[in-house]
């Protein structure tokens, strides 16, 4: 679904900028691509399975899941795993991230996740996804109040 949408985006007139089009994409295909790419996840310590969709400000959809390891400190969540597909293929402006669980409880984003995300869109619109009901919204500087980001580590001139 998202890729038709996406396509179809990329035909429209010039005049559009790309946040136009990356809006028209809409926020029930990116909760339903986090929840499909649930089922790849790999979690076979914890069971749990966490999907992510993530909408780049140009209009694409990467998707990504978690990746246990059984040195548990090695475990990649499936939102910086999105990330990291992304920045790898040239993204680096997003707009919104829907991440999935297939339980019941949606699920929010670990530490680790949240400062990684905040790198490239501090003020990201996270949806969180349980397997029913509509989605959570929330702001991911609501998530992550006061964060260290690249700003500190500018020099001042
Ligand atoms: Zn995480």
């Amino acid at each position: 679904m998202a890729r038709t949408k996406a396509t179809r985006a990329t035909t429209k007139s010039s005049s559009e900028t790309a946040a136009e089009i990356a809006a028209e994409i809409s926020e029930k295909v990116l909760a339903a691509s986090a929840r499909a790419v649930c089922a790849q996840a790999y979690s076979p310590y914890s069971h749990v399975r966490v999907g992510a969709a993530l909408l780049a400000a140009d209009g694409r959809v990467f998707t990504g899941c978690n990746v246990e390891n059984a040195s548990f400190g090695l475990t990649t969540c499936a939102e910086r795993t999105v990330v990291c597909k992304a920045v790898s293929e040239g993204a680096r402006e997003f707009v919104t991230i829907a991440i999935a669980t297939a339980g019941a409880r949606a699920l929010p984003p670990c530490g680790a996740c949240r400062q990684v995300l905040h790198e490239f869109a501090p003020k990201l619109r996270v949806l969180l996804v349980g397997a029913r009901g509509k989605p959570r919204a929330v702001r991911l500087d609501q998530l992550l109040p006061s964060a260290f980001g690249p700003d500190h580590l500018r020099r001042k001139r």
